[in-house]
């Protein structure tokens, strides 16, 4: 099958490859019909995520349709449409109990920080992503959820990851009613994250980026403020946020741009180095900003190791200031219900569509912010 491939920082192409097999009674073959690459492909993408064997395959946002399943799997039948949640869950764990599959014990024993994912390096358990033709589906009865007949495959495409992601990052602020809202990064996480944060009760939501087509889209998409770091001098930007506050600044604020902010030449030096994994500009300015008693929410991706500040243990362990990887499953009956109501236009953030052949040139379109572009969806196999 033609899947994409990685060869190295910034190197990626679409290559043949083995096609995948049920390996255990509980998994299920996928025909991906559609896979988005994600702003958490272009930390793997710039070799920044530990473990990131070359020619592995990236992809955790992805839709396709049953093509076979094992034995013990209950739920699915070939031929059903499906999306597929980023984690990879067993379903019955201690944290899978309590629906926090994106720290399930089970699935990724490689690391004790966080549960599986699909195409996310040897660190979240080594397994194949879906930007390929075919991909296996471990657990197939935990995370996938069949599409309803009436509703289009890229109407819910985002339920695999970012739009839960930034859903689940506003319910993590926990938003009073008539609250000041700050989102730090105006990509598909923080679109999401603005929107949620409206339809939690915020009275003003803000965001924050350095590129003004994506401000400029948001301000269209999500009916916020917003503000240029670059405008307001980058380090000032604490100051120009509590300005707009009443001089307290806004009560929850939320990093949606993780580990490759820019900004702060601090922040990149220190990354240059490896003293720490990236850039964690974000986070300083939204802990830095927020009003004294209000929220932070991590839930952009910082890695386990490397950085100075554990601050990847916060984000990946869920602990308090509220980080997580999202826990996509227990959120797609009511985020299917704001889809059916049109309250949340999800493919309205897509730009870019095209094969798997296509791949390099999105990954690079990408991650330089090119184009105009906001959101790549792949069509490995689109019949
Ligand atoms: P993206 O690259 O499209 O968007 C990031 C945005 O942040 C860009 O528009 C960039 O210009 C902006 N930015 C850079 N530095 C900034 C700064 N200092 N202040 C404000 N904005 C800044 O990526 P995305 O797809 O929107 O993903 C965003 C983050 O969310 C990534 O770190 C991704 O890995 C993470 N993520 C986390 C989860 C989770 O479960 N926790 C799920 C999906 C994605
Ligand atoms: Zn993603
Ligand atoms: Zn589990």
């Amino acid at each position: 099958m033609l899947a994409m491939n990685y060869r190295g920082p910034y190197r990626v192409r679409a290559a043949e490859k083995a096609e995948p097999r049920i390996e255990h009674p509980n998994d299920a073959i996928v025909r991906v019909t559609r896979s988005c690459i994600c702003g958490s492909d272009l930390h793997l993408y710039h070799g920044l995520v530990p473990d990131t064997r070359i020619g592995s395959t990236f992809g955790h946002e992805f839709a396709g349709v049953v093509e076979e399943v094992g034995p013990n799997v209950a739920t699915l039948k070939r031929g059903d449409r499906i999306v597929v949640p980023f984690n990879i869950a067993c379903g019955t764990c201690f944290y899978c109990q309590k629906g926090l599959t994106s720290l399930c014990d089970r699935a990724n024993t490689a690391c004790a920080l966080m549960g599986g994912a699909f195409g996310y390096s040897h660190t979240t358990g080594g397994y194949e992503g879906g930007q390929a033709e075919y991909v296996r589906v471990p657990y197939a009865d935990t995370g996938p959820m069949v599409v309803p007949p009436e509703m289009d495959t890229e109407d819910v495409l985002f339920l695999s990851d970012i739009l839960p992601t930034g859903y689940q990052a506003a319910e993590m602020g926990e938003i009073k009613p008539g609250e000041t809202v700050c989102v730090f990064g105006a990509g598909p996480v923080g679109l999401f994250t603005a929107k949620s944060a409206w339809l939690m009760g915020a009275g003003r939501v803000i965001v924050v980026d350095g590129v003004d087509y994506r401000l400029d889209f948001v301000r269209g998409y999500a009916n916020v403020e917003t503000v240029n770091y670059s405008d307001a001098g980058g380090k000032d930007i604490v100051g120009r946020l509590r300005q707009m506050t009443d001089g307290r600044g806004p009560d929850v604020c939320i990093d949606a741009v993780g580990c490759e902010a820019s900004g702060s030449f601090m922040h990149k030096m220190l990354g240059m180095m490896k003293l720490q994994a990236g850039a964690a500009t974000a986070l300083e300015w939204a802990i830095q900003s927020v009003r004294r008693g209000g929220n932070v929410v991590a839930i952009g991706v910082y890695g386990p190791p490397f950085n100075l500040v554990p601050i990847g243990d916060l984000m990946n362990k869920g602990l308090t200031l509220r980080g997580a990887q999202c826990n996509v499953k227990r959120y797609l009956p009511r985020l299917l219900e704001h889809i059916r109501e049109g309250r949340i236009d999800t493919k309205g953030i897509i730009t870019h569509r095209g094969p798997l052949d296509a791949a390099p040139d999105f990954y690079e379109i990408f991650a330089r912010k090119q184009d105009n572009c906001i959101k790549c969806v792949l069509y490995p196999n689109a019949a």
